[in-house]
């Protein structure tokens, strides 16, 4: 897609999420975060331009890539990491500039070795922002922790990971429930688990992100509470993947 292409789609996403806010009976606020995995960093720039500050990568080898190339043009670009973790490559993620939130936190191994790690930087006197990503649909090949585990997990951040800051819950979802009418299960499950964890802790609910919508379903997220859409194929086109 040209650069005039995705900054028009940029627009008219981010109209569409302010009108699915206005009647949205379960979030009053809704950011985008721009997934360009696959995609060139002059994309990413033409959105920048346009004042998109949140961006998705999936893969550390990719995040490390146009962190770096962007580094010097895009100086408060906020990066999220929204692949699955290794525990050999965290050091990598933290040491890619302009990450801002790690969305994919599954188990307290992984919390432990980001907050060691993100500790060591000159940065850590800001936290690094993490979400537990939450396995809503039960499949095996969908990250994400168990969700009736997800509360402590959540909590094991705010008191043991001094270098984090936890920020809510992340789900991928089923496809079939993405491309079902009406209310999605998975959701709807994420939405429940903040509330769970609201109400064990005393904190406010509305404090902390809820991560879910992604192209096929974000209009529909944002009516089930979401609070940060992660939108890659609507925005940049369909994604080619070359053979290695
Ligand atoms: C690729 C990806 C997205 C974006 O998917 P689209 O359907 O292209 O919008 C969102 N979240 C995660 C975790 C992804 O890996």
């Amino acid at each position: 897609m040209s650069v005039e292409t995705v900054q028009r789609s940029l627009q008219n996403i981010l109209e569409a999420i302010s009108n699915a806010i206005t009647t949205s009976p379960a979030t009053k606020k809704c950011r985008l975060v721009a997934v360009s995995k696959t995609k060139p960093a002059e994309l990413i720039e033409a959105c920048y331009i346009k004042g998109q500050r949140h961006f998705g990568e999936n893969y550390v080898q990719e995040l490390e890539e146009k962190s770096a190339a962007l580094e010097s043009k895009a100086s408060d670009i906020r990066w999220h990491f929204i692949g699955q973790v290794q525990s050999n490559k965290i050091g990598k993620i933290c040491g890619s500039p302009g990450i801002w939130c790690v969305e994919t936190i599954e188990n307290e191994k992984h919390a432990r070795l980001f907050d060691t790690e993100w500790s060591k930087k000159e940065a850590a006197q800001t936290p690094l922002r993490v979400l537990v990503q939450v396995n809503t649909s039960e499949e095996d090949n969908k990250g994400g922790i168990e969700l009736s585990e997800a509360p402590k997990l959540a909590e094991f951040i705010r008191k043991e990971c001094r270098s984090l800051k936890f920020d809510g819950f992340m789900t991928i979802g089923s496809f079939d429930n993405s491309h079902a009418d009406g209310v999605n299960p998975d959701f709807e499950k994420l939405f429940r688990v903040r509330q769970q964890w609201a109400e064990q802790t005393g904190e406010s609910a509305d404090s902390v992100e809820l991560s879910m919508g992604m192209s096929d379903d974000f209009l529909q997220a944002i009516q089930q509470g979401s609070t940060s859409v992660r939108v890659g194929s609507k925005l940049f086109g369909a994604r080619e993947y070359k053979n290695k």
